[in-house]
């Protein structure tokens, strides 16, 4: 780039001098075609006028004002007859441009001794000066002094120019790749050490490479609660997997252990066998269940279905629980459709159930309700009149394996409502929950 402005440069100049030269001859020449004139005889006045100069010519006189310049502007122009002769005047190459013929208005190009030379001749029409004419001449060196100091000083101005922008450029490029090297190097580090606490911290801004700093920050954010949400989970999971495997290990050995076990004893070893066994597989299946909905959300397909008929069938199935006397009601809209999983569903809608029973109170109530909402969506809604659940726990409830009180939950597992949560937003919706400790609670499904 620099050599190609370097050429370009001189180019350019070489052209604009050249012009230059060209006009500032043939201006020096017609300048003065008006200071030669012919006088058939010379006046007194005209005699006395002793700065002009007079050459005789024929019968009278050739009067070259003293304002003809022979020589401006490296301009040399001279006086000839039409054979050559110089009458007056100033051509430096004369004796080399003897046979250049003299061509009116024309710039000639002629080279003497390695020098380019522009002649530029104009014939001479006044009366009396028929057959003479100025020849103007010009060396092209005359430009060469300005065409060298131009290529010096853009030799010296394009290396600093290019030193600046090569020391810009670093700087810029230094500044702008900064947050880059701070990203993958955190990368980098969390990749080898397995750290996701780690951050890109960079200074303030707000340009491009800070937002996608901190959108790095978010997603290492995001993945560090998802790895300890599973980690949560394996851990809990492995936990409450332990706890029956134990009471069964310790059944067996307490039972064979004693020797007078009869067969009552035996049956009720079995009775506390069967029964961890069934609360381990209940789990196994709920954990299956996550996995699934988790990985394969595919294999749970979404069809166009009876949203209330689907209602009130689980209602009328609960009903049957009559458990601690509570009474369910149920009240759903008429005719409400959605694409939705049956299955899934149907397992949200137990699984809030479920809980209104085992947390409601001794002849207490259940509500379940479907309405629709004017913006098409819909709101399927438990309500019940139980314990209720203190503020603090609301945010926690939703959580696998978090129970706030395990003697109560009896058969639970901790899992319903995590359940219920994934189910609500593989349907594309949300669960809330409004309660007040004492008086009940209310699990809302909102659904688009
Ligand atoms: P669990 O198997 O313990 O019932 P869930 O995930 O279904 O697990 O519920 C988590 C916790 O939320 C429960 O331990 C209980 O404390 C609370 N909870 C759930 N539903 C209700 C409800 N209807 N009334 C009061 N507390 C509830």
């Amino acid at each position: 780039m620099v050599a190609l402005t370097y050429f370009v440069i001189l180019s350019v100049s070489r052209g604009i001098l050249q012009k230059t030269i060209r006009d500032s001859l043939i201006t020096a020449v017609e300048n003065n075609v008006d200071e030669v004139e012919y006088y058939s005889s010379l006046y007194s006045d005209a005699a006395a006028n002793d700065i002009d100069y007079y050459v005789r010519y024929g019968d009278g006189y050739i009067e070259i004002d003293d304002d003809f310049l022979d020589t401006v502007n490296d301009v040399y122009t001279s006086l000839c007859q039409a054979d050559g002769t110089l009458i007056y005047g100033e051509n430096p190459i004369a004796l080399d441009t003897e046979e250049l013929d003299f061509q009116d208005s024309v710039v000639q190009r002629v080279r003497v001794d390695g020098t380019l030379y522009y002649v530029f001749d104009r014939q001479l029409t006044l009366d009396g000066l028929e057959g003479f004419w100025l020849r103007g001449v010009v060396s092209e060196e005359q430009g060469e002094t300005e065409l060298s100091a131009i290529s010096r000083t853009s030799l010296i101005l394009q290396p600093i120019l290019v030193l600046i922008a090569v020391i810009g450029g670093w700087l810029i490029a230094g500044r702008v790749l900064a947050p880059i090297r701070q990203i993958s190097e955190t990368a980098a580090q969390i990749r080898q050490g397995d750290d996701l606490k780690k951050r890109i911290e960079l200074s303030d801004g707000s340009d491009e490479l800070h937002q996608l700093a901190s959108q790095f920050n978010e997603m290492f954010s995001r993945l560090e609660d998802s790895f300890q949400a599973q980690q949560q989970f394996v851990s809990d999971a492995s936990h409450e997997l332990r706890t029956p495997v134990t009471v069964i290990r310790a059944q067996c050995d307490l039972t064979l252990e004693e020797e007078e076990a009869g067969p009552e004893e035996y049956r009720e070893a079995l009775e506390v066998i069967r029964r961890q066994s069934k609360k381990m597989s209940r789990l196994i299946s709920d954990m299956l269940d996550f996995a699934r909905l988790e990985l394969q959300p595919e294999r749970y397909q979404k069809e166009e279905l009876h949203l209330s008929a689907l209602v009130e069938d689980v209602c009328s199935d609960m009903a049957l629980i009559r458990e601690k006397n509570i009474t369910l009601t149920c009240e759903a809209e008429a005719n409400l459709r959605m694409r939705g999983n049956r299955e899934l569903l149907t397992r949200l809608l137990t699984n809030l159930i479920s809980n209104a029973y085992r947390y409601g109170k001794t002849d207490g109530h259940i509500w379940v309700r479907l309405r629709s909402e004017p913006d098409h969506s819909f709101v399927l809604s438990v309500q019940d009149d139980g314990i209720g659940i203190a503020p603090e726990e609301r945010s926690n409830i939703f959580r696998r394996f978090y129970q706030t009180d395990p003697s109560r939950s009896g058969k639970g597992n901790g899992l319903g409502l995590a359940m219920v949560k994934e189910i609500a937003e593989f349907h594309g919706g949300e669960i809330r929950v409004q309660s007040e400790p004492g008086t009940g609670s209310t699990f809302e499904f909102f659904l688009l």
